[in-house]
């Protein structure tokens, strides 16, 4: 089994067409003939026009016009003058073939993109070098591999897909992307979330694991692909991926259902999402507000802390889409299993007790603050309520509020705009939180109970660590106990508690949580449906 990153949901049992590149071989030339260069280099340009424009027209009428929107870039940097007549005067100045002119120029250009700060920019560097291979491509003959006939129920293996091989693919066949490197705003990833097909991307190394033919499965929930499975591993896929999808045929009606019980009790069941384009997912599963932004995922898969103004743009984005709907964001809940390259820290014996989240955050002010000013500055366009994790004492409530209060000050001199009635919440995930809950509920507007760690830290069973996977067991009395004694505390201050650990997208454990009172239940956006149909017939 391997595990990468899930980028579009569902499973899927396929099989493999490994993608393998043709190399363009470079042949060096001892005599260079400028105008001849000139002219070969031209020619290329021309042939690469002319397929781009077949693949735009193709991808518009097959897919849509906003997936063929990115070819049309393409063929404009084809005619841009800088790009291309970079290319034309590397090989009037420096004497060099078209091919060392055209590597040179689409370094360049590769260079600038990949070292931008924004993510998506980044991205498009892929674009640069999609259209440097096709020109190097008509320059040196070699052909670009057929993808065009494929088989039936075929998944594509590649080490990344280019928008053009995308663009060829023949959709009808394709059933999943599995790519060795990319993120949730790569090209494979955008793609198969509009083909609606499952993908798993940055598994490092799937190209070198997989041949042509193999069978293979993708779960496209867990980001995980098991190679060759066995009959019943496949027998269990076949079952799974059958009861998704009755599942969510079935559940689409109730969509724009409020969630109420059967006695009358109104009920929030929310999103848990990762970036900002999880929203989506949100929406489309009727999801009543986001119970969970886990942030982290924003200064993951990058060199440097985002900026203020860029988290302040994605935690904007989603208050907007949610349009006036509860938008819990959570600040950062790095360490333990989350490591970030560039913030590195130092090597711990036991790092899911250790240094990470709020005491992360209280430690270094500054990656503090510049999240909360940026949640605050985005609050003003959307209900959004922030959310503290790891609590374990009072001490770190009153000292991270302390520090809200110095963020919501610096920001009232500055004259920006922000939501002074925000609301405030905790997770309680540490054991201790739960025990003094009734102490916590004075001091904050919500509870959020985070049943991933806290059964872990409850029955001292690792959430990683298969081995001993029985003992994590959510419905054990004592979990039960700490969460009947959170969600009481809470209600006798007059505040509202959620869940947004797994557990509360548990369809056996909701019955329980409902009659204990829970309030909010925060899941990821595919178990919405089922959930909000348990709680209604409850
Ligand atoms: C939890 O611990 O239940 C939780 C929601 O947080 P995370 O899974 O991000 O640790
Ligand atoms: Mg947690």
């Amino acid at each position: 089994m391997k595990k990468g990153i899930a980028v579009s949901s569902g499973y899927v049992i396929g099989k493999v067409f490994l993608k393998t590149v043709e190399k363009i071989v470079i042949e060096e030339k001892t005599e260079i003939d400028i105008e001849e260069e000139k002219k070969r280099l031209e020619n290329a340009l021309d042939a690469s026009k002319e397929q781009l424009t077949i693949i735009k027209d193709k991808t518009a009428a097959e897919i849509g016009e906003e997936e063929a929107a990115v070819f049309t870039s393409h063929l404009m940097m084809l005619d841009d003058p800088e790009f291309i007549g970079a290319a034309l005067q590397n090989v009037e100045e420096n004497c060099v073939s078209a091919e060392i002119a055209v590597t040179a120029v689409t370094d360049m250009y590769l260079s600038i993109f990949s070292g931008m700060e924004d993510e998506y920019m980044r991205e498009r560097a892929a674009d640069v070098k999609d259209v440097g291979e096709r020109i190097l491509r008509n320059l040196t003959g070699s052909i670009s591999d057929g993808m065009s006939e494929l088989e039936e129920n075929t998944v594509v293996v590649a080490h990344d897909l280019t928008p053009s091989d995308t663009a060829q693919l023949d959709k009808s066949k394709v059933v999943g992307f599995l790519t060795d490197i990319g993120g949730r705003t790569s090209h494979t990833a955008i793609m198969a979330r509009t083909l609606e097909i499952p993908a798993v991307v940055g598994l490092q190394d799937i190209t070198s694991s997989v041949k042509t033919g193999d069978i293979i499965i993708i779960d496209g929930v867990e980001g995980t692909v098991i190679i060759n499975p066995d009959a019943d591993i496949t027998r269990l896929y076949e079952e799974k991926k059958a009861a998704l999808q009755a599942e969510k045929d079935k559940l689409k009606k109730l969509v724009n259902t409020k969630t109420v019980t059967k006695a009358g009790r109104e009920i929030i069941v929310a999103g848990n999402i990762g970036s900002p384009e999880d929203i989506h997912k949100v929406i489309e599963n009727g999801g009543e507000g986001v119970g969970l932004f886990r942030t982290e995922f924003l200064y993951m898969d990058r060199d440097s802390l985002p900026t203020e103004e860029e988290q302040f743009e994605a935690y904007k984005y989603v208050a907007e889409k949610m349009e006036g709907k509860p938008v819990v964001i959570r600040t950062l809940d790095i360490g333990g299993d989350k490591k970030l390259s560039y913030l590195p820290l130092p090597e711990e014996m036991n790092p899911f007790l250790g240094y990470r989240a709020i005491r992360l955050c209280l430690d270094r002010q500054d990656i503090f603050k510049t999240q909360l000013r940026a949640i605050l500055r985005a609050s003003a366009f959307g209900r959004i309520q922030i959310m503290f994790p790891m609590i374990s004492s009072l001490e770190e409530v009153m000292s991270a509020k302390g520090i809200l209060k110095e963020c919501m000050t610096e920001l009232s001199s500055e004259g920006k705009a922000f939501d002074g009635n925000i609301e405030v919440g905790i997770m309680i995930e540490i054991p201790s939180a739960a025990v003094i809950a009734d102490e916590l509920a004075k001091h904050v507007d919500f509870f959020s109970i985070g049943t991933n760690d806290l059964i872990q830290y409850t029955l001292a069973a690792d959430r990683m660590n298969e081995k001993i996977s029985y003992l994590y067991n959510p419905m054990h009395p004592a979990v039960l106990r700490l969460i009947k004694m959170t969600i009481d505390a809470a209600h006798k201050e007059g505040k509202w508690c959620g869940m947004c650990g797994e557990m509360a997208g548990d369809e056996a454990a909701i019955p329980t949580l409902l009659e204990y009172g829970l309030d909010e239940f925060s899941m990821s956006a595919s178990s919405i449906l089922g959930a909000r149909q348990i709680i209604i017939n409850s």
